[in-house]
């Protein structure tokens, strides 16, 4: 999963509406407990730009400065990559003429990237569902704030037989340790249902501290006490929406030799989705191998 032996990119597949995903195949145990070992991901929303939308504020500045040529430009750009070049130029009002073409494209994102005005790439949103993704993975994840939002799986919500686990790579990699991780998952899910089991009977003799309202928060009252006995390994599933500048942080931070593994190679799989989406904006990024032989990404300009 992990290992350069493969480009992240080969994994990506786009479907007929241009949507990037990557998948995961969902395994089991002999005892019928579910798990995971890559990352999924799915991309479920992304930028959309209208051009033409300018037409009526361009068309109110004086006929010689040719604004109206600012949609007339020859060269299509991507939704992202659009949208941000818009925002950018309305700072200086450079829309006649003598202003970036689109087919600059490239010079004019270096030189956005270069001068630190990363805030106009803060127009482009992307919306992530990812899954095959451990607890521990998402505690480091969450702690992006600027320009994310995060939607996550509730364990106090969902019933156990819906939980699902995370195999690292280093366990997939030895029987021995596989052959431990099995045997704890399955461990793992059937004390978590023996929790849910004598925590419901004690909330049906009246125990206090599991009092709920309704059914809904009867059922939670039992689900937040019985989450205890699950672990790191837990999969936590979770939708992600971030701008490009939230992105690029994230995959400079998370792409880079010091993060941690599953991290990292789902921060190199992010990329592939985005970089499959728009080059102007993510294209700067080189894939690279670790000592550990797993992806890592670099750019010249980690911060913008
Ligand atoms: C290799 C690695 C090891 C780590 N080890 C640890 C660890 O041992 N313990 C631990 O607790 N965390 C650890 N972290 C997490 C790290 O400290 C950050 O919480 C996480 O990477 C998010 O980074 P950020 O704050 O830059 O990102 P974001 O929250 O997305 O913020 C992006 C940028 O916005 C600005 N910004 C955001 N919020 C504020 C604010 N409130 N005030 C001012 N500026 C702001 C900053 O410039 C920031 O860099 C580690 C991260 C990595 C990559």
């Amino acid at each position: 999963m992990s290992s350069t032996s493969h480009d992240p990119r080969s994994l990506v597949t786009v479907d007929a509406d241009g949507f990037p995903c990557v998948e995961s195949p969902v395994l089991q145990t002999e005892a019928g407990t579910r798990y995971l070992t890559a990352p999924g991901i799915a991309l479920l929303s992304r930028p959309s730009f209208r051009p033409e939308g300018l037409a009526g504020f361009l068309a109110g500045f004086q006929d010689e400065l040719g604004f109206d040529s600012y949609l007339a430009d020859p060269v299509p750009l991507s939704p992202g990559a659009g949208i941000c070049k818009a925002a950018g130029q309305l700072c200086y009002l450079s829309f006649g003429p003598r202003r970036s073409m689109n087919a600059d494209g490239d010079r004019y994102f270096d030189n956005i990237r270069e001068s630190g005005h990363g805030s106009v790439l803060e127009h482009a949103n992307y919306s992530m569902l990812i899954y095959g993704v451990s607890r521990s993975l998402t505690h480091e994840l969450v702690r992006h704030r600027a320009g994310f939002a995060f939607s996550q799986v509730s364990q106090r919500y969902v019933s156990p037989d819906l939980v699902r686990f995370v195999e690292r790579p280093e366990f997939r990699a030895m029987p021995e340790l596989h052959a431990l991780f099995e045997e704890r998952i399955d461990r793992l899910a059937q004390e978590h249902l023996k929790l849910c089991s004598v925590l419901s009977e004690q909330q049906t003799a009246g125990a206090q501290l599991l009092h709920g309202d309704s059914r809904t928060d009867a059922r939670k009252k039992l689900q937040q006490a019985a989450r205890a006995a699950l672990s790191n390994e837990t999969e936590a599933p979770i939708i992600v929406t971030g701008n490009a500048r939230a992105w690029r942080h994230f995959l400079a931070m998370r792409g880079s030799e010091h993060a941690e593994l599953e991290i990292r190679a789902l921060a190199a799989l992010i990329w592939a989705c985005l970089v499959s989406q728009d080059a102007l904006l993510f294209g700067d990024f080189r894939l690279g191998a670790a000592q550990d032989g797993a992806w890592i990404l670099t750019t010249p300009t980690p911060r913008v």
